[in-house]
């Protein structure tokens, strides 16, 4: 069994970049500049807002973070989007998720000139994405691809089960898996929580791609022997021994399945790494696009 070490394969994602942007300054070149506005207090937003402005710093990109009271109207943020839009310094930007209730999600993600849009979330680029068209992959599929590419997994021809259809997850890697090329060339079943006997799908599988956000759902009566298992979940489940009072809990049954798999990621330091790198890395194609 191999462990898939997201946490070494997005330090090398970002000492590419670190390379790249180097010689781009080397040459006068404009730096990349990413831009992330998040929309009130909420404890696991900042966090996750903190580490992408962080991972810049890291690359030698410039980075703003746009902070905005948890009651901001939606016309003030719209303007700010439009802001953003304009600013040629700015070469991509994300809009922190989850925004409060009187926030109409759609309008401001319609909003995002899609050719700044690093997050991948408007529908020109996801609409891209389905017709194997230039465009930004959303993160966390990108780094799941990645993953499989760097590691050379095997997918044409397999079977490969994605657990959960989110716009931002699910959804978006079940396109993937069946596009042409490698990694792709898979045979997909897309699964959620309607599905009737998931387990009928899981133990046919060659790969299993489990985003649902329910810690350790998957099993090992659920898998055959030699499954890939990429396990997206990341939930905090309270743990008093836990320095934090939690502790970040994976959707696979990493003990038991890791004992049939044949490679499987570890929560944390498997997906969650590789969502920042091709945070970067989608902000380094918007740079050079422009
Ligand atoms: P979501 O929460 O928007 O949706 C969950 C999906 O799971 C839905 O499509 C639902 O149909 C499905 N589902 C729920 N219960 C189910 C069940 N019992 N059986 C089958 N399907 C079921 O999903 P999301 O935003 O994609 O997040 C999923 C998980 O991935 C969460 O834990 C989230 O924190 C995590 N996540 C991790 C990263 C990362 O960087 N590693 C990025 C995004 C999301």
């Amino acid at each position: 069994m191999t462990i898939l070490d997201g946490k070494k394969i997005s330090n090398d994602i970002k000492d590419e970049i670190t390379t790249t942007v180097a010689q781009m300054k080397a040459k006068g070149e404009k730096t990349p500049h990413l831009a992330a506005v998040i929309v009130g207090e909420d404890g696991a937003s900042l966090t996750y807002v903190g580490s992408k402005v962080r991972a810049c710093a890291r690359v030698g990109f410039e980075s703003t973070l746009i902070q905005l009271p948890d009651d901001i109207t939606q016309d003030d943020l719209l303007n700010k989007i439009q802001e953003l839009n304009q600013d040629a310094e700015i070469d991509g930007f994300i809009v922190q998720l989850p925004l409060p209730k009187h926030i109409d999600t759609q309008a401001i993600l319609l909003a995002v000139d899609p050719k700044k849009d690093v997050d991948g979330f408007h529908p020109e680029n996801f609409g891209k994405l389905a017709l194997d068209m230039e465009t930004f992959i959303p993160a966390t599929p990108f780094g799941i691809m990645e993953l499989l590419k760097r590691y050379d997994i095997e997918t044409s021809g397999k079977h490969t089960v994605v657990i959960g259809r989110s716009h931002i997850v699910g959804r978006p890697m079940s396109i993937l898996m069946s596009r042409k090329g490698q990694p792709g060339d898979s045979t997909v079943t897309l699964t959620h929580s309607r599905t009737k006997d998931l387990a009928h799908y899981t133990r046919e599988a060659d790969i299993v791609i489990s985003a649902l956000g329910v810690p350790n759902f998957l099993t090992a009566d659920m898998v055959k022997k030699g499954v890939v298992i990429i396990d997206v979940g990341i939930t905090r489940v309270p743990d008093a021994n836990a320095a934090k009072g939690y502790v970040i809990t994976g959707d696979v049954d990493f003990a038991e399945v890791s004992e049939k798999a044949s490679y499987i990621t570890p929560v944390p330091g498997g997906v969650g790494p590789m969502t920042i790198a091709m945070l970067l890395q989608n902000t380094l194609l918007a740079r050079q696009r422009s």
